[in-house]
């Protein structure tokens, strides 16, 4: 019962969610993947209508699918630990004890839950290409949590820095600028603690596209190629 479409588009046929990939539900898995599936393309989709390069589409693909394949490893492996046989029992066992212990335990419930998925936007900060952290940030607007920020659907860029040397009078109309700062740990699911960034691009289904280190070095490449030419 496990499979997974090759390719994820045909032309303007996108396949997302169970249309794409079926697995054994060990888990529960499949309606998050579904769901994601649905945000990473959305928002895409949106762009091009509005003028993005059609080659962000196979971004969908280029993003997503590794992430069922994974998923549809991993439930493949709990099925065949749920064969009534002796030593798959003997396997169980020595599963549940790699189970208990911290780091194994992180990095299932990464896996499971999603939070530990990292697209490959290339070398750099370890927040990009992954879920961005909802921080409690103090605003000029008083206290906000990151997601609300998401709520419209447009890609946020947040300055942390303090200093207002981030321009993006451009992409003005389709990015908002928030100037914040956060005095907290910066940790991640799976990874820990990380560097506090500078300033992070944030796609609006929640993944960071650039990371700020005290300067604007790539932001306009990054701002160019997710959210258009100026
Ligand atoms: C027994 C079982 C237990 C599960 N447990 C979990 C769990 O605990 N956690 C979890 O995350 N996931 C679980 N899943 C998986 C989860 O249900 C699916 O991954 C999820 O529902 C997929 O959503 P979807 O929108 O992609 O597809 P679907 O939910 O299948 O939705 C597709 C919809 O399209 C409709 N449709 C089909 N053809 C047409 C057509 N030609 N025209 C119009 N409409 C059409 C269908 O009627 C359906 O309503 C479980 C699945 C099963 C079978």
């Amino acid at each position: 019962m496990t499979r997974q479409a090759a390719p994820y588009r045909a032309g303007r046929v996108f396949l997302a969610g169970d249309s794409a990939h079926v697995h054994y539900p060990a888990g529960g898995q499949g309606l998050s993947l579904g769901v994601q599936d649905a945000v990473n393309l959305g928002w895409k989709l949106a762009q091009v209508v509005h003028g993005t390069s059609v080659t962000l589409l196979d971004t969908y693909q280029d993003e997503r699918h590794p992430v069922a394949a994974r998923a549809l490893q991993h439930t493949m492996a709990q099925g065949v630990l749920q064969r009534p046989d002796e030593r798959i029992k003997a396997l169980v066992d020595m599963v549940s004890e790699l189970a208990v212990m911290d780091e194994p335990r992180k990095r299932l419930a990464g896996l499971i839950s999603g939070l530990d998925i990292h697209y490959d936007l290339g070398e750099g900060h370890p927040l990009l290409g992954r879920r961005m952290p909802d921080l409690d940030l103090v605003t000029s607007d008083g206290p906000r949590r990151v997601f609300t920020l998401l709520h419209d659907a447009k890609p946020v860029l947040l300055n942390l820095a303090g200093s207002g040397d981030i321009d993006i009078t451009p992409w003005a109309d389709r990015v908002q600028l928030m100037e914040a700062e956060y005095v907290g740990l910066w940790e991640l699911p799976v990874l820990g603690a990380v560097t506090a960034p500078a300033a992070v691009l944030i796609r609006p289904d929640g993944y960071v596209a650039w990371v700020g280190d005290g300067t604007d070095t790539g932001l306009r490449d990054a701002l160019t190629s997710w959210f258009g030419t100026p």
